[in-house]
């Protein structure tokens, strides 16, 4: 629909100009990105794509990958054994805090903060750490519809500087809330976020979520129906910092954000939408980003994306 394409280059002119933000740069590698960069994808589940800006641009995945992870665990384990292990209780607090770390917690709080998706990462099944990391890489490639791989750069920067996620590890194995070996489990986890995906890929992966885990490109299922309403549950609670609440009110659909820049969004039975730009506020959370959302959610695509028809 022509109306939509130009409503998103509208937006993108408007916003392409703030500078407000800053890089992540607590992982070295992704201090590294470049500040203009500005995309905005939305795919819908009849396949069409409405695109802006730097929507090839390849960037790490980042927290946006702890979503399809616990996906993935919810496949491995089911939702009532999972649910034991790593809770759904949003926190309020930054994604790296340790504050509610303590020997009363039985468990790490929801799979979107550090602490449950680390405990998550190392629940997912595999003979060994190269098979896990197989299993990982091939329910990505579902969602995206393509080969997707590990940017080994900002893998070993992370896993050379992630003293605070080792901390967290750490604190879990000795409240026994996870298990050894913990180094295998933080690779994977520095693994899954280093995953490279474009603007493009992750309003596919969205589209995926919202297509009730059959990616709509490719019509191959990714993640079984039974899981995604607990999945964008997660997502719609926990996916956005502690930023969720606002976002909740200011946009209300299920999202995920990530430290190098990227939104998804999941519009059920309609649509998945992206949009990367790596400056951030200081809940972490894409300046841009928040922009483009919050004017999607006033448009009149407001009808689309709290999920009535508006005939796209
Ligand atoms: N790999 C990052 C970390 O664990 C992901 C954080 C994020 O995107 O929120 O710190």
């Amino acid at each position: 629909m022509a109306q939509v394409q130009t409503f998103l280059e509208q937006l993108y002119h408007e916003f392409k100009g703030i500078t407000d933000g800053k890089l992540a740069s607590y992982i070295p590698e992704l201090a590294r990105a470049d500040p203009g960069w500005f995309g905005i994808s939305i795919v819908t589940l009849d396949g069409r794509s409405f695109e802006v800006g730097d929507v090839a641009q390849k960037f790490t995945i980042q927290s946006i990958s702890k979503v399809f992870v616990y996906g993935m665990a919810l496949e491995d384990y089911g939702r009532e054994k999972l649910l034991r292990k790593v809770g759904v209780e949003p926190t309020g607090d930054p994604f790296n805090s340790l504050i509610r770390l303590d020997e009363d917690s039985k468990r790490p709080d929801n799979p979107m903060v550090n602490a449950g998706a680390i405990a998550t990462t190392g629940l997912i099944t595999g003979s060994d750490p190269a098979e896990r990391l197989n299993r990982m890489l091939s329910m990505f490639e579902r969602y995206v519809g393509n080969e997707v791989f590990v940017d080994v750069s900002t893998f070993m920067s992370e896993k050379t500087t992630g003293h605070r996620n080792r901390a967290m590890a750490h604190l879990m194995l000795n409240f026994g809330m996870i298990e050894q070996p913990i180094e295998e489990a933080l690779d994977l986890y520095f693994q899954q976020c280093a995953v490279l995906v474009t603007t493009h890929d992750l309003a596919v992966m969205a589209a995926t979520l919202a297509n009730q885990g059959v990616n709509p490109i490719t019509g191959q299922r990714a993640v079984g129906s039974e899981h995604v309403r607990d999945i964008l549950s997660v997502m719609y609670t926990c996916g956005m910092y502690n930023f969720a609440g606002e976002w909740a009110f200011r946009v209300g659909i299920p999202a995920k954000s990530g430290v190098s820049g990227g939104i998804m969004a999941v519009v059920p039975n309609q649509a998945g939408i992206a949009v990367f730009s790596p400056l951030l506020d200081g809940h972490g959370n894409s300046v841009r980003g928040l922009k483009v959302f919050e004017a999607l959610s006033r448009f009149e695509l407001g009808g689309f994306l709290r999920g009535h028809q508006l005939g796209l």
